[in-house]
């Protein structure tokens, strides 16, 4: 069986595009059981090879389709109107071949998907891969599909209710290896020679805002020599330097000081980065863990701290306190490791002074990146899925926001006191001034 890991166009030319990890690691997967697998990524092609790629998958002629939509970093809703004209030319191309929606609009948007996008077949929720294997022994089979732990079809509509109807794994080594060559790896490397690795799944934290804590659902761990081959396999492919995409690299401490130690002794021979949180400041001895990872090729952390507004932090759930960012600036300094800090604007409790003291604290803290983004609601947040009941207005009212192309680069939503184009105007005006030191 033929089976084609899709991921789709995108509209920007200069976004950062890595090879999508699911898919990677359902191509290896498949590859184990001798399926013939082929991965697209339309979002690191520039345009004029578009041509070539849909040559190739007519070529090719999948049997199965696997697609994360049009999925830019972590956000597969933003520009899932750009993938939706692609899936529709193979619908028509292959009449009989099985399209499977996964990712996270897929997963929090089940039923529109199946309803209206008659290209899709089934949709997997959460975690997709072990479900993806099983979706393609049973399809080789001409097996029934509705009883996959995790796969919903216009025949089983009613798992979409189920909270237990998924197939996560309760520890990552059971994926593998990410089959990352599936994929035109060249392609990504004249982009980027940073690529991601995955330590864990999972964050212990909701902020309402945050849909992939919401996709993770729990924290599933990856051993540290599966991670450490890992990253000895992307070296080996000519990356560089390493993203891990671990919602919060130091949950736990003592494993992150083992994972550094491990990198140290292995000398992997890249830099690397990773997500933590403002709130480490509060755990024993968090130097510690910053030296290590600055021993272990750390250069730089990303952390998001919102606002320095409690009344704003609180009300998103961030669990953070305003002085976290500026005792974790200076924590950071003493090591020696660089600051990525993040703002949101644009919640609930948004007001032009509160975007103002944002911009201020910013300023202030003097991290080495900076980067200021709206809010958007996306699909499984609350914000996303109950919007008025959190005094969140979307862009015109419209709930499918996401289906048009005419918001891509604009908020897509405020509230009672900020319109989305208030918000853009700040963002552009505070862009300037940030840049203008
Ligand atoms: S701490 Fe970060 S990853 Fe966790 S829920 Fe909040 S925003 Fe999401």
């Amino acid at each position: 069986v033929r089976v084609l890991l899709l991921n789709g166009p995108i509209p920007y030319t200069n976004a950062i595009t890595h090879i999508p990890l699911e898919l990677a690691y359902i191509a290896r997967l498949l590859i184990r059981e001798s399926f013939i697998v082929k991965g697209l990524d339309f979002s690191v092609l520039s345009q004029n090879c578009h041509e070539q790629a849909h040559a190739e998958i007519r070529e090719f002629q999948p049997e199965v389709v696997f697609t994360t939509f049009s999925r830019v970093l972590f956000d597969s809703t933003r520009c899932l109107s750009y993938c939706l004209p692609l899936l529709d030319h193979l619908r028509r191309c292959f009449p009989t071949t099985h399209i499977c929606a996964i990712g996270e609009h897929a997963t929090f948007r089940t039923q529109e998907i199946l309803d209206r996008y008659c290209s899709v077949d089934s949709v997997i929720r959460f975690a997709p891969e072990l479900a993806a294997r099983a979706l393609c022994r049973s399809l080789t089979d001409n097996q029934p599909i509705e009883d996959i732990p995790g796969v919903v079809t216009k025949r089983n509509p009613w798992r979409i209710e189920d909270p237990s109807w998924h197939s996560i794994p309760d520890n990552l080594d059971v994926l593998s290896i990410p089959e990352r060559k599936a994929f035109p790896v060249d392609q990504y490397l004249r982009k980027d020679s940073e690529t991601i690795v995955e330590g864990s799944r999972g964050c212990v934290h909701r902020c309402l805002f945050c849909q992939r804590s919401r996709y993770h659902r729990k924290v599933v761990e990856r051993g540290i020599d599966l991670i450490l081959k890992d990253v000895a396999e992307c070296h080996g492919l000519g990356f560089n330097s390493v993203f891990f995409t671990d919602l919060d690299f130091c949950r736990d401490t003592e494993r992150a000081i083992r994972l550094c130690n491990a990198m140290i002794s292995e000398r992997i021979g890249v830099t690397w980065t990773c997500n933590i949180r403002a709130d480490i400041t509060e755990k024993d001895s968090p130097v510690d863990v910053l030296r290590a990872m600055k021993a272990a090729g750390c250069y730089r952390v990303f952390v998001g701290l919102e606002s320095p507004n409690p009344g704003v932090l609180s009300n998103i759930r961030k669990r953070i306190s305003p002085d976290n960012g500026m005792r974790l600036k200076r924590a950071l300094d003493s090591v020696g490791l660089k600051l990525h800090a993040s703002f949101l604007v644009g919640t609930p409790k948004d007001n032009f002074q509160t975007l103002e003291h944002t911009f201020e604290y910013a300023k202030a803290l003097g991290a080495d990146m900076t980067s200021i983004n709206a809010l958007v609601p996306l699909p499984g947040t609350e914000y996303g899925d109950s919007p008025i009941k959190w005094g969140i207005d979307l862009v015109n009212g419209d709930t499918q926001w996401y289906e048009r192309t005419e918001y891509l680069n604009k908020a897509v939503s405020g509230n009672a006191n900020l319109s989305p184009d208030e918000i853009d105007v700040w963002l552009r005006s505070a862009h300037v001034r940030l840049l203008g030191g």
